[in-house]
């Protein structure tokens, strides 16, 4: 066999070693970045032009959990001006992956329009300062002007493709004020208020009329008188108060309350205390005549 031969075999055994290597290597490092989750940022085109930026943010929270709170933008610009221009925006942490859009001030306008910008680098970190844990993507100063001025995907799309949870914007907390009862609840009555005209507080009155109070206090002294009609107006937050008091004629439901069908209209006192006892007082009625 001649040198030739021997060493374009060996040649040849170099060069099937070296691509079945390099497979491996690609297929080694494919696997880690599936088993860790690589972070990934993307730059999305925001709602408004001017200083906000846009991104979505994707990271295996639960391999490196943190509660990330600030993003970053620095510019390295030696060759330009000005040289370095940093800003940073916090914004309320997230555990797991999202997407926002923050306004990041007149310096967000400066680090786009710096000169000498193709020969800039610009860093973008995605922070926790309480876990300290950072996330640090660098790129050249054309690829992240294309990345910025090229997206066209907005945060509530990567939202629902990227199947985030985005629970707060679609249903944000109604605020229902607390209703403290002044009396205890009464047992086998739910819960009263303590009011002269309410019979079960009638002899907690009586004393209070014989030094002179009102007449409306005067407990016994009060009749009961019917109703001519009880409706309920635009506002009730459902808070169950009068369906407590005054379950034969009032029906709460899930976005607010209603009054039954053939609803006794007999007892205007108790009517009276369910009306009084509704916090936003959307409890209206006629006195019978
Ligand atoms: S009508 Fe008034 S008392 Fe009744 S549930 Fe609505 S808010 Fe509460």
């Amino acid at each position: 066999m001649s040198t030739s031969l021997i060493a374009m075999g060996v040649a040849a055994f170099l060069v099937i070693n070296l691509v079945i290597g390099l497979g491996a290597l690609s297929l080694l490092f494919g696997t880690f970045e599936t088993l860790f989750g690589k972070p990934k940022i993307t730059l999305l085109r925001p709602s408004k032009s001017g200083n906000v930026f846009a991104f979505g943010f994707k990271w295996s929270s639960s391999k490196e959990p943190a509660a990330l709170d600030t993003i970053r933008l620095r510019l390295f610009n030696p060759f330009g001006s000005p040289t370095q221009v940093e800003v940073s925006k916090p914004f309320e942490p997230k555990k797991d992956s999202f997407a926002l859009e923050v306004d990041m001030g007149p310096g967000f306008i400066e680090l786009l329009g710096a000169k000498g910008f193709d020969y800039a680098t610009i860093q973008i970190e995605v922070v926790s300062s309480k876990d300290g844990v950072v996330f640090q993507f660098d790129m050249k100063g054309p690829k992240f002007k294309k990345l910025v001025f090229d997206a066209n995907q907005t945060v509530a799309e990567y939202i629902a493709k990227n199947g985030l949870d985005d629970k707060k914007k679609s249903n944000p907390p109604i605020d229902i004020p607390i209703r403290s009862f002044i009396a205890d609840t009464v047992p086998g009555k739910g819960a009263q208020l303590k009011l002269a005209t309410n019979p079960a507080f009638a002899g907690e009155f009586a004393g209070a009329a014989a030094g002179g109070a009102p007449a409306a206090a005067a407990g016994p002294a009060v009749e009961n008188f019917k109703i001519a009609k009880v409706w309920i107006e635009p506002g009730c937050i459902v808070c169950n108060a009068c369906e407590d008091i005054y379950k034969d004629v009032f029906e709460v439901l899930a976005d607010t309350c209603i009054i039954r069908p053939n609803a006794p209209l007999d007892d205007g006192l108790r009517m009276q205390e369910a009306a009084e006892a509704c916090p936003v007082e959307v409890i209206k009625y006629t006195v019978a005549s």
